[in-house]
């Protein structure tokens, strides 16, 4: 690859394996990107959103430097994902064609809320909408139409996609029953949320429970229970953050 386009790369880890969605277990490389269109009250990863913070820790670097990067971690992880911040901020079709000529597939993780072609290029994408927890709902009130249109061409074009929400409160289970409703033939993953300092869960009898491994395994075991009886959500797939209950919320693993 011939460019010298430059990204803000605010880490890259692994192998690992990938915590969430479709790809849950499978062993990868996480590419994270600096900077977000979002500001989610719950956001894990504000290092990769502040702009400031962006600045000063997430170096310039091209592609070719960070495919060299990820190279010296070892390892043979056959996907590499994208994630961020939101890497569709970024004009990463070129980096993408280097990770496919040395044999790799991509995942892409986003919100939903930027198209760039070069997702058509793409082995998988994650679309995980923000619920009213996050407060993006409310203030990116374009998201549906957005998302509506990213999941339009995804299909068109036979791209593997997939969406996954968050949930941590009632609100958000509604957000989801809503999701189920505009796009009944999309895989939907429910991921459950894990507490963060600031962030309590409030669905029904878990409000203010603390983020231990064995709490967090509780939630999950009641949300599933709730779904399986629901019948608007029975088809949803419940998921825990498996990074989480592996190595909890410890950065680059
Ligand atoms: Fe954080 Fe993701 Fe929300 Fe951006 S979209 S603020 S990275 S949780």
């Amino acid at each position: 690859m011939n460019d010298n386009s430059t990204f803000r790369l605010s880490e890259v880890f692994g192998p690992t394996l990938q915590g969430e969605g479709r790809l849950i277990g499978t062993p990868c490389y996480f590419i994270r990107f600096g900077g977000c269109d979002y500001r989610c009250s719950w956001c894990d990863t504000w290092y990769a959103v502040d702009p400031e913070t962006v600045r000063e820790t997430a170096p310039l670097r091209t592609g070719q430097e960070i495919y060299d990067e990820m190279k010296t971690l070892g390892g043979v992880a056959e996907w590499v994902i994208l994630t961020g911040g939101n890497p569709v901020l970024w004009p990463l079709g070129n980096f993408i064609d280097l990770l496919h000529g040395k044999g790799m597939k991509v995942s892409v993780e986003t919100q939903g809320s930027v198209w760039k072609t070069w997702l058509l290029d793409c082995d998988h994408v994650c679309m995980s909408p923000k619920p009213p927890s996050s407060g993006m709902d409310v203030a990116h009130p374009q998201w549906e139409k957005h998302l509506r249109a990213m999941i339009s061409k995804l299909q068109t074009n036979s791209v593997d996609h997939d969406l996954k929400i968050v949930v941590f409160d009632n609100d958000d289970i509604e957000f989801v029953r809503l999701l189920r409703t505009m796009f009944p033939d999309t895989r939907l993953d429910i991921s459950v949320g894990s507490a963060t300092p600031g962030r309590p869960y409030t669905l029904d009898h878990f409000e203010g429970v603390v983020d231990s491994r064995e709490a967090y395994l509780t939630r999950a075991e009641a949300l599933a229970s709730r779904l399986l009886h629901d019948p608007d959500l029975g088809r949803c797939r419940v998921l825990p953050q498996y990074h989480v209950l592996l190595w909890g919320h410890k950065r680059g693993v």
